[in-house]
């Protein structure tokens, strides 16, 4: 099973100046897997650009031209927790076996291996094994390698050693074709000035995009609307709010407290009770992966820690996800709650 989806292609990856060298690297990549010097390739950018389809696609394109080729999709986080799994039953050797004999190996998130000298370990020696037998590689992460936190140092060297290709956000004309495609498959006819509306509004997420059209047509159909500007402005707007409000640290603050049942002053306070310190860590770790703000900042808007602090909390919140099952449902829970 490669676990590819097939609606993840080419055909329906809309090209643009913000993803044109990534795209035709995967092509390439697809034509001759382990032949070009783009190996492994790793495609990087921020969420929603188009990583995972891309990734998808290279797969599904190399099973296309290579039935024969053993192609396996997967996400980091599951490769770690096959690699975790497989110490615990020590089946560690059976897990490297079965990496090591597939022909294209596409790893999904690898930012996701930050701190997890285990698995780092293990994906070194499996890529090792892939690459001198001419195996092909693909990787996704939400920062190029220079920017990766916490991914040992002969990793990254091997992560340079192919092509590093950036998905961009996607300029207007593209954000006009995505939508226009998006709306041709659904087979939706929308009027020329709301598409560009949408186009104008949202603007660093292709996910939204989609989001908006997924909106519009099912609020137009239960309702019997028509599409409107209006209808087209209610949604974007509800969009834009949500994603600024993903980006303060207040509010996973209140998201985290409101799931422990607590209040963010408790959240803040000195104390050293065991579910309100990992309470505190979740909300410091959640604002370091998802604001743009600094250690420091996070630090002191969270009951006037330092960045020392901060930083010993996402370390702690990472070895706990990988060895304590309820604590890695906890992020599980509020990863979704947070992305929702
Ligand atoms: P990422 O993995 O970077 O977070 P995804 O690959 O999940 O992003 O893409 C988010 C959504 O946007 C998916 O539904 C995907 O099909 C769509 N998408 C992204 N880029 C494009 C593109 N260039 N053309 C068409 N759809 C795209
Ligand atoms: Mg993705």
């Amino acid at each position: 099973e490669s676990q590819l989806n097939p609606n993840y292609n080419f055909v329906n990856f809309v090209e643009g100046d913000s993803n044109r060298l990534a795209r035709s690297a995967g092509m390439a990549v697809a034509n001759k897997p382990g032949g070009t010097s783009f190996n492994p390739l790793l495609v990087y950018g921020g969420v929603g650009l188009g990583k995972t389809h891309l990734a998808h696609a290279i797969g599904v394109e190399i099973k296309d031209k290579y039935p024969d080729k053993t192609v396996l999709y997967i996400s980091s986080e599951k490769f770690t927790q096959q690699f975790i799994d497989s110490v615990k039953s020590n089946t560690r050797n059976d897990f490297i076996h079965f990496y090591q004999m597939i022909d294209v190996l596409i790893i999904d998130d690898v930012q996701f291996l930050s701190g997890k000298t285990g698995t780092q370990d293990v994906f070194f020696h499996i890529f090792n094994h892939l690459h001198q037998n001419g195996k092909q590689v693909i990787l996704t992460s939400d920062k190029a390698p220079v920017d990766m936190q916490d991914i040992e140092q002969r990793l990254l060297s091997r992560f340079k050693w192919g092509l590093s290709a950036e998905l961009q956000a996607p300029d207007y004309e593209t954000r006009i074709s995505i939508l226009q495609n998006k709306l041709y498959r659904d087979g939706v006819e929308m009027p020329e000035e709301i598409v560009e509306y949408i186009a104008k509004n949202i603007k660093s997420n292709v996910r939204e995009l989609e989001g908006v059209i997924i909106s519009m047509i099912a609020q137009a159909s239960f309702n019997r609307k028509e599409f409107t500007i209006e209808l087209a402005k209610q949604i974007v707007d509800k969009f834009v709010k949500n994603t600024k409000k993903e980006l303060s640290v207040d509010y996973i603050q209140k998201v985290v407290s409101k799931y422990f049942d607590m209040d963010v002053a408790t959240l803040q306070s000195k104390t050293r009770k065991r579910h309100i310190v990992q309470a505190r860590q979740l909300a410091m770790y959640f604002a370091k992966r998802m604001t743009k703000s600094s250690l420091a900042s996070i630090g002191s808007q969270i009951g006037k820690r330092d960045h020392a602090t901060v930083l010993h909390a996402c370390k702690t919140v990472d070895n706990l996800t990988e060895t304590d099952k309820q604590f890695k449902k906890y992020v599980e829970d509020l990863t979704k709650k947070l992305t929702l």
